[in-house]
């Protein structure tokens, strides 16, 4: 877990009771002890502040490139892409996974919704829990969609690299985090 800010901590429980153990990483010296890592939801620009104030931008980029299997979601969707909007002037991005995010995208009115999800490779619908969420605004040649609300990706991978627009950890629901288990680690 990124444990920097946000919501690590659901994530972790998911994780633990599908049998993994799980460590919250704050340093980039503890990088080199996991063999996955989760970008939790909370707040972007926070996140990119701490990330840089402890030097583990670079770091985590480059063990990104290097292969690392990540999964980010909704602010940790942000911090892995390769541009943000509306974001604030010093935000950084990892730019690990080509797509555009705009922060808070799907507007004030629905800055809070639900959708049933249909994802690639589950039988049943994913509750998607999406809380100030950020907009999918392009989607590059090399992602895969695997889920979309109204045209617009929510879920998407490339490579080594996954992301929600969603919360997965507050569905009551392991089937995301299964299948991520399952693919990559
Ligand atoms: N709006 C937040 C941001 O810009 C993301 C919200 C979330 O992670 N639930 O980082």
């Amino acid at each position: 877990m990124l444990a920097l800010q946000g919501a690590f901590a659901a994530h972790a429980l998911i994780l633990e009771r599908l049998g993994v153990s799980t460590k919250e990483i704050r340093a980039d010296a503890q990088l080199d002890d996991v063999d996955a890592l989760v970008m939790p939801g909370g707040e972007s620009t926070t996140m990119s502040m701490l990330l840089e104030r402890s030097s583990m931008l670079e770091p985590l980029r480059t063990r990104i490139a290097g292969g690392l299997p990540v999964f980010g979601t909704c602010a940790g969707m942000i911090l892995l892409s390769s541009e943000v909007m509306d974001g604030r002037p010093d935000q950084r991005v990892l730019g690990s996974i080509d797509i555009r995010t705009r922060r808070n995208g799907y507007g004030r009115q629905t800055e809070s919704f639900e959708s049933d999800l249909e994802i690639a490779g589950m039988d049943e619908p994913f509750h998607g829990i999406f809380i100030r969420a950020p907009i999918v605004e392009r989607v590059g040649e090399s992602v895969s969609v695997l889920a979309s609300v109204d045209g617009d990706a929510v879920l998407c991978q490339q490579a080594n690299v996954t992301v929600a627009s969603f919360h997965p950890e507050l569905a009551d629901d392991d089937r995301l985090h299964s299948m991520w288990l399952k693919e990559f680690v």
